[in-house]
């Protein structure tokens, strides 16, 4: 039997950054199952043929160019008394170390109907070749349930692509984590001028057809058709290939582990912030695991990339005899609605009002100088901790990117900068880039706070 100082299920970023880290100094096997590890925040854009399919495959150098082996295969069992491992291929490895980062599957709510031709989910190659296969047979009526940034990403792929789409939410506007609406009236035209129909404030409650999905029923009593009426049924989907996809979250993929002794919870595997488990010499990481918010300390769902990446890091860094503590959930995060850009981290107002005295800032500049021709509004929503004066979280719409200004703000969060402290920080500007140096936006909101 192989035997792996360290053994990794798993073979995404948080995995791949874990193996970068720890290089050579163990000998290192990583067991996944796909032919291709998936750059997933680029598929929505691979949809959308912006980049071919391929270009969102990850190369397996960056996990054998580290030094470890690459096993094609599924865990199916581990024994984590004999510290052994079983796969589908019939292989068994031994381990010193195992780590979990099984990550997490995409959800499909159990409704009448989930079970149809023409449902979809939006996680792996084989899901995105699925949908490029419908696409390319000529579907042309589609629904995406779930408007948070997978979902309006997806949306608005189908929509460039000619399909009559249509966007549904529970929630009464979109992004519902990320912004609070007075923040995206803006984006939501962008949607909306985009051709898509927007369904907002009610669940979905069925999904119809007899050979493939046709229409969806929501909470409400309204049906949404997915195919002509004009014709008979068989037809009628033929015609128009229906579909639908889910885009309504994820759950930690740990399913192998039920009936086992290593403790989890709703959100998945339990670790503390140096990523051990329940079982010793067994770790997880990325989005397998639950953990909690950074800023209030209640579990808090954190399923990104962003916080798989920096968990993997961080165990390699302690299996290699260092002493880091991961802090937990931050969330930054950022999506495109059109010509917007939104981005956020922390709590929104909303989130933060049902659980602490707040002060809210708002600002609004340019992107630019406001007198160059590129100039756009960028739009910024700052919510501060009444007592304590910190920063609980903030969110941007902007015509510009917002990635560096989320991170930004994160840094200010997660280092625990004051928010009176940010009145004098020092900052740059330049016409092509930023407002007159006469105002910073950040500094705007923090002056506004009230
Ligand atoms: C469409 C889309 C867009 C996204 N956009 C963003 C974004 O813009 N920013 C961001 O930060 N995040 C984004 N995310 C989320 C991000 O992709 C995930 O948070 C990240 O992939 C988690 O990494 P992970 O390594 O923990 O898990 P995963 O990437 O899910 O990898 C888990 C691995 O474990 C393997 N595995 C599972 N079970 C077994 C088993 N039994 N045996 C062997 N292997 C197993 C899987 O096959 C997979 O290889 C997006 C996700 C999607 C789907």
């Amino acid at each position: 039997m192989q035997h792996y100082e360290i053994l990794v299920i798993g073979g995404g970023p948080a995995a791949i950054s874990l193996v970068k880290v720890i290089g050579t100094h163990f000998k290192t096997g990583v067991i996944r199952p796909e032919d291709h590890s998936l750059i997933y925040c680029a598929m929505p854009y691979a949809i959308e043929q912006l980049i071919p399919v391929q270009k969102t495959f990850k190369r397996d150098e960056l996990v054998l160019s580290a030094g470890a082996d690459l096993l094609r295969d599924t865990c199916s069992a581990v024994d984590f008394d004999a510290k052994v491992v079983t796969t589908l291929g019939g292989e068994q490895y031994s381990y010193s170390k195992l780590v979990v980062a099984t990550g997490a599957k995409p959800v499909l709510p159990p409704l009448p109907g989930s079970g149809l031709p023409g449902v979809h989910t939006f996680k792996t190659e084989a899901d995105m070749l699925a949908l490029s296969a419908v696409l390319e047979q000529g579907a042309t009526h589609a629904a995406v349930i779930g408007a948070g940034a997978i979902g309006i990403e997806l949306a608005q792929a189908l929509a460039s692509r000619g399909l009559e789409t249509h966007l549904v939410d529970i929630a009464t506007s979109i992004l519902p984590n990320m912004a609070d609406p007075d923040m995206l009236g803006g984006p939501t035209e962008e949607l909306v001028k985009a051709g898509i129909h927007l369904h907002l404030g009610h669940g979905v409650a069925a999904l119809n057809g007899t050979d493939r999905v046709e229409s969806i029923q929501l909470t409400n009593g309204e049906e949404i058709h997915l195919a002509q009426d004009d014709c008979s049924t068989s037809s009628k989907t033929a015609q128009t290939r229906p579909l639908v996809v889910f885009a309504v979250g994820m759950r930690p993929d740990i399913d192998l582990f039920r009936g086992s002794t290593l403790e989890m919870g709703r959100q998945g595997i339990i670790v503390n912030g140096r990523m051990e488990t329940s079982i010793p010499d067994v770790y997880a990481i990325g989005d397998c695991v639950q953990f909690s918010s950074a800023i209030t300390g209640e579990l808090q769902p954190g399923k990104l990339a962003t916080n798989a990446v920096p968990m993997g890091k961080l165990l390699a860094k302690n299996l290699l005899g260092g002493n880091v503590e991961y802090q937990g959930f931050y969330n930054g995060a950022a999506t495109k609605v059109g010509m917007w850009y939104v981005g956020s981290v922390g709590l929104t107002e909303t989130q933060a009002r049902s659980r602490y005295p707040v002060l809210v800032g708002e600002a609004e500049l340019t992107t630019t100088f406001p007198i160059m021709p590129e100039a756009k509004a960028a739009r910024l929503k700052v919510v501060v901790n009444k007592e304590t004066g910190l920063l609980l979280g903030a969110q941007i719409t902007s015509g510009a990117p917002v990635a560096d200004k989320v991170d930004q703000l994160t840094m200010a969060i997660q280092y625990g900068i004051k928010a009176s402290d940010l009145e004098f920080f020092s900052y740059s500007s330049q016409p092509y880039q930023s407002y007159y140096p006469a105002d910073n936006l950040l500094i705007h909101a923090i002056k506004d706070l009230k």
